[in-house]
C-alpha cells in the first residue's frame, strides 16, 4: 500500500457495524479524513483509536461514504482484488449450472458479491453491467477488461442508470462498453421459454431474471386456468401458464413498449394467439375489471418497487394492500392470488401481514400455498441482509 493512502477516521464506538462486516459507512460515522481522497479512491477506513477495519472506495457525493472491498488488511485494491470476485461471482453461477450458451442470469449481484456498486447479468453472447457506485466507476475499465477476458462475450453493454447512480453524484450511462452492439432483439432460452430481450431500451438491463424460477412456480397453478398476468412487464409469468397449460391470459401494464415486446415474446413462445394485451393502469384497471364482474382463475400482482426507503414504508404498505385488495377481488372461488414485493424495506413478515389485512377487507380468506423469495444467482451476503428484497405469496383464494 502507498504510505499516501486516504484514512478515514471513526469516531468513537462507532466501529460495531464494520466489526461486523457490513459493507457500508455512513457519513455519520465519520470523525475525519486525513490526506485527499478523489470520488472513487480507495481509503483505509480505521478505528478511533486508528486500528485497521476495511478498504474501500470513497463516495463523496453520497451518505454513504465508503463501501468496503475488503475486511483484510492484507489485500491490496487492484487488479487482481477485481479479478478474485469477479472470478468467484462467476464460478459461483456456473456450479449453479446457470451458464449455458443461450442461457440468462445475474452474474454479479453487488455486495453480495463483494463488489458493491456492481451488477453484471448475463444474455448469452451478452453482457449488461450496472455501474451505481463511484468506486466501481473509477474502476470501470479494468472490471470491463477482466469481464471479457473471464467470460468472452461478444459484447458488454452499459446500462448505468436510475437515482442510486444519481445519489453517488454520477450522470447516467448507456452504451457499448467492449465488443459488439447488442442485437436489437435477443433470443434467450429459460427454462423453455423464450426471452425476447431489448438490451439497450428495455427496463433494468432488459429482462426481469429475479422472477425466473417463481414463473415455474406459479406455473405449476395454471392449468385450464384463465389468468391475468397484472404489471406483466414483456409478460414472462403469463406465457409461463400459458406453456403449462393455461386456457388465456391478460398481460396489463402501463408502458405500451412494454407490451410491445411481450406481443413479439409471447409470439416467439407461440402462445400470443391466446393473450391479450392492456395498456393501462393497474389500480384504475383492476377496478373497473371487478366492476364489470370479470374474474380469473390465476391473478398475478408483480408490482414495481413501492417502498424506496424506510420513510415510505407506511405509504407504500397501503400500495400493496390496495393493489391486493384488488387482486383478490377478481380470483374465482378455490383460484389463485401470485402476489409479489421487490421492496426491501417491507420484509416477509410485514407483506404476510398486509396481504393478510387485504383478505379480510375483500371479504376473501386465504391460505398460503407457497412462499417466493429471490434465486440463486441473487444470494444474500448473510452480513447484508440488504440483499434480501424479493418475495412473493401463492395463496388459495376463497
Ligand atoms: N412481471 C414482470 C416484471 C414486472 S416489473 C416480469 O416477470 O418480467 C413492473 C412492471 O410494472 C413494469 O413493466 C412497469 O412498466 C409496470 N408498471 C409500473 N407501474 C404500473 C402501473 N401503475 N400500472 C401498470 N403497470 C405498471
Amino acid at each position: 500500500m502507498p504510505a499516501s493512502q486516504p484514512k478515514i477516521w471513526l469516531k468513537p464506538g462507532r466501529e460495531k457495524s464494520l466489526r461486523r462486516c457490513h459493507p457500508w459507512l455512513f457519513s455519520g460515522a465519520i470523525e475525519r479524513v486525513e490526506g485527499e481522497a478523489a470520488a472513487g479512491a480507495t481509503v483505509e477506513v480505521v478505528g478511533s483509536s486508528g486500528e485497521f477495519l476495511a478498504r474501500g472506495a470513497y463516495s463523496p457525493a453520497s451518505q454513504i461514504r465508503a463501501r468496503v472491498w475488503t475486511f483484510d488488511r492484507g489485500e491490496s485494491i487492484d487488479a487482481a482484488f477485481f479479478r478474485r470476485r469477479l472470478a468467484r461471482a462467476v464460478e459461483s453461477r456456473r456450479r449453479l449450472g446457470l451458464l449455458g450458451a443461450q442461457a440468462a442470469c445475474r452474474l454479479v449481484f453487488a455486495e453480495s458479491d463483494g463488489l458493491p456498486g456492481l451488477v453484471v447479468d448475463r444474455y448469452g453472447d451478452y453482457l449488461v453491467c450496472q455501474i451505481m457506485s463511484a468506486g466501481v466507476e473509477a474502476w470501470r475499465a479494468t472490471i470491463v477488461e477482466l469481464l471479457a477476458e473471464l467470460c468472452a462475450p461478444r459484447g458488454i453493454y452499459e446500462r448505468s442508470e436510475g437515482g442510486a447512480r444519481h445519489k453517488e453524484g454520477l450522470p447516467s450511462r448507456r452504451g457499448a462498453l467492449a465488443g459488439d452492439e447488442p442485437p436489437r432483439e435477443l433470443e434467450i432460452v429459460a427454462g423453455g421459454v423464450r426471452l425476447v430481450v431489448d438490451i439497450a431500451n428495455g427496463q433494468k438491463t432488459g429482462a426481469y431474471l429475479d422472477q425466473q424460477r417463481n414463473r415455474e412456480r406459479v406455473a405449476a397453478h395454471a392449468r385450464d386456468a384463465e389468468v391475468l398476468d397484472a404489471f406483466s412487464y414483456t409478460g414472462g409469468f403469463a406465457i409461463s401458464c400459458l406453456h403449462a397449460g393455461a386456457k388465456s391470459a391478460t398481460l396489463l401494464d402501463s408502458s405500451a413498449d412494454a407490451l410491445a415486446l411481450a406481443e413479439r415474446e409471447t409470439a416467439a413462445n407461440a402462445v400470443g394467439d391466446r393473450c391479450r394485451f392492456v395498456v393501462a393502469n393497474v389500480f384504475d384497471e383492476l377496478r373497473a375489471v371487478r366492476e364489470a364482474g370479470t374474474r380469473f382463475d390465476l391473478v398475478v400482482l408483480d408490482p414495481p418497487k413501492f417502498v424506496h426507503s424506510a420513510e415510505q414504508i407506511n405509504a407504500g404498505s397501503r400500495g400493496y394492500k390496495d393493489i391486493n385488495m384488488l387482486g383478490l377481488a377478481l380470483v374465482r372461488p378455490g383460484g389463485v392470488l401470485a402476489t409479489f414485493s421487490c421492496s426491501g424495506h417491507v420484509d416477509a413478515a410485514l407483506f404476510q401481514k398486509i396481504v393478510a389485512g387485504a383478505a379480510v377487507d375483500a371479504g376473501r380468506t386465504a391460505h398460503i400455498l407457497e412462499r417466493l423469495s429471490q434465486p440463486a444467482d441473487h444470494p444474500v451476503a448473510t452480513e447484508f441482509p440488504e440483499a434480501d428484497y424479493l418475495k412473493g405469496l401463492i395463496l388459495r383464494v376463497h
